[in-house]
Formats: C-alpha cells, sequence, structure tokens
C-alpha cells in the first residue's frame, strides 16, 4: 500500500495509470475510518483497477471550529484498517497547503434547492466548503468513478450537481449505508458517545424504519407528527429536524404523488454530538 502526501506524486502515478488505461476509483474521507468507509472502498475495489482513498480533514466544510478541532484523527488506525482491506491501496494524505495552495478558500457553488433544506440550512457554508475540496481533489485524482455513501445524501445528489456542473467525466457511485448491529448508522462520531447513549441513539433509525413502515398508509402530516413525537418523548435525544422530502429535489413534501421517490431525514442531538440518517421511503 503507498501512502502519498504530495500532489504532484498522486499526479505522476495518475498519469502512468491513465497511459496504462487503467479505470480509477476515489473514495474521498475525512478519516477516523469505520466498517462504513471500508464499504466504499470495497466496492470501489471491485468496480476499478487502481483505488485511490484521499484522508484529509477540510477545513472549509466546518461551520463550527469547535467540530473542526474536536474532529477525531486516528491516521495510524486508519491506514491498518486500509492495508487489511488491500495492499493495492493508494492513500492520499494532504496537507492543506497541498490541496489548496497558499491559503485555504471556500467558492461559492449554485445547487439550487438541493443546499437550501437540511444540512444546507443548518450548517451554513458546508456543502460549498465540501465542493470547493471535492472540486481539487477530482482535478488531482482524475478518478473515473467516486464513491460517496447514501449516509451523507444530500451531500450524494450535491457532488453529482457539481460533476454536471463543472461538466467532469465522472461517474458518482451512491453506496448503501453501514449500520452498528442495533441500526445506528456507523460515524466517526459515534466513537464520542458513551455505550448508553450508543444504545440510545437506535431510536433514530427504529423510527426511520416505522416511517418507511407508515409510507403509503398514512399522510405526510400524520408520518411526520408521529416521528416528531418520537423524539419529544425521548429525554436523551434532541431532534434537530425531521423531512421527509422528494428525493431529486430535496424539497420537502406535504403530499405524496405517484410517480416520485421519497427519503426521510432525521439529524438530532445527543449531548453536543450531532447524528444524522434517512431512510427510502419507496
Ligand atoms: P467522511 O469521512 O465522514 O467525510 O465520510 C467519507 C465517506 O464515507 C462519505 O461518502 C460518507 O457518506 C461515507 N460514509 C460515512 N459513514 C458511512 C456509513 N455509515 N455508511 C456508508 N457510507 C458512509
Amino acid at each position: 500500500m503507498q501512502v502519498i502526501n504530495q500532489k504532484k506524486v498522486i499526479d505522476a502515478l495518475v498519469s502512468s495509470f491513465k497511459k496504462e488505461e487503467k479505470s480509477i476509483g476515489f473514495v474521498p474521507t475525512m478519516g477516523a475510518l469505520h466498517d462504513g468507509h471500508l464499504s466504499l472502498v470495497k466496492i470501489a475495489l471491485a468496480q476499478c483497477e487502481v483505488v485511490v482513498v484521499s484522508i484529509f480533514v477540510n477545513p472549509t466544510q466546518f461551520d463550527k471550529l469547535e467540530d473542526l478541532e474536536k474532529y477525531p484523527r486516528s491516521i495510524d488506525n486508519d491506514l491498518a484498517l486500509l492495508k487489511k482491506c488491500s495492499q493495492e491501496i493508494i492513500v492520499f494524505t494532504p496537507s492543506a497547503s497541498e490541496v489548496y495552495g497558499g491559503s485555504v478558500y471556500t467558492e461559492t457553488f449554485h445547487f439550487g434547492s438541493l443546499e437550501m433544506y437540511m444540512e444546507g440550512k443548518h450548517r451554513t457554508g458546508h456543502f460549498d466548503g465540501v465542493a470547493s475540496v471535492l472540486q481539487l481533489l477530482f482535478d488531482i485524482v482524475k478518478p473515473d468513478k467516486a464513491f460517496f455513501g447514501e449516509k451523507d445524501f444530500q451531500q450524494l445528489q450535491i457532488v453529482k450537481k457539481l460533476v454536471n456542473l463543472l461538466d467532469l467525466n465522472i461517474e458518482i457511485v451512491g453506496c448503501p449505508i453501514a449500520r452498528e448491529p442495533n441500526g445506528l448508522a456507523m460515524s466517526s462520531r459515534n466513537m464520542r458517545l458513551t455505550p448508553a447513549e450508543r444504545s440510545q441513539a437506535k431510536l433514530i433509525y427504529e423510527t426511520l424504519q416505522k416511517v418507511k413502515e407508515y409510507f403509503g398508509t398514512k399522510s405526510v402530516l400524520q408520518i411526520s407528527n408521529w416521528a416528531i413525537d418520537q423524539f419529544l418523548n425521548n429525554q436523551e435525544i434532541k431532534l434537530e429536524y425531521f423531512e421527509i422530502v422528494d428525493e431529486e429535489t430535496l424539497k420537502s413534501v406535504t403530499t405524496f404523488e405517484k410517480g416520485k421517490n421519497y427519503r426521510a431525514f432525521v439529524a438530532a442531538y445527543i449531548r453536543e454530538v450531532r447524528l444524522i440518517d434517512n431512510i427510502p421511503l419507496n
């Protein structure tokens, strides 16, 4: 396994892969890897001849400095996990100046309704930060395919739009959400929960599963009121939002229409740890 922190070294490798017509798969991460990340890496390994995994805690996508500072970092463990997956992986671990050049900056993008609700509304500037770093990383790695988790479904839709806006020839592959045995979506943030809190956090997925069950039998309002009540009745978990949205536009809906796909989303806090999850309804 090669671990590379200089973009010129990646450049040289990528040029040689392109000459050999090898397909390049890319899995961007912020490290603190868990089985959710590794599930993306395994899908990439199955679909591409070369796989590049980046580990870079991108400062521009954090709206709170405290969150950036508290973000878990575990590079030795990350490299050991990747090595176990495959010796062939190329790991890119750049510094901020290697990615951004002289100074870190954020570009402004226009993603329309995709960025207006949920994470876009509650984390100011988050998606501009994500898109800014991905634009740069895509330019360095030049992947044929890039792999993103449905755990961050809004991000996945934004990345598809980004590729479209920039006219990049990259296929964006959405990958299923990996979960703990109790249903909690795997996340680097789960490390900050006590065992008791991890157990309480299962309410999020339990609620989403029931919401999926109710889809088709109850109205949007009935389902939403029921879901919100589950959190109001719980002392430990503080709901930030519950939304049922049209999967394509990510706009929240008041009625269900035939022929459209819907998804339910939750963001909630346990203490100061923010957790997100979602489920397709049809
Ligand atoms: P992050 O390191 O949190 O930026 O995540 C890197 C990638 O891993 C993103 O595409 C995430 O959506 C994906 N990811 C994180 N957690 C999970 C999970 N539990 N299941 C599937 N993909 C995930």
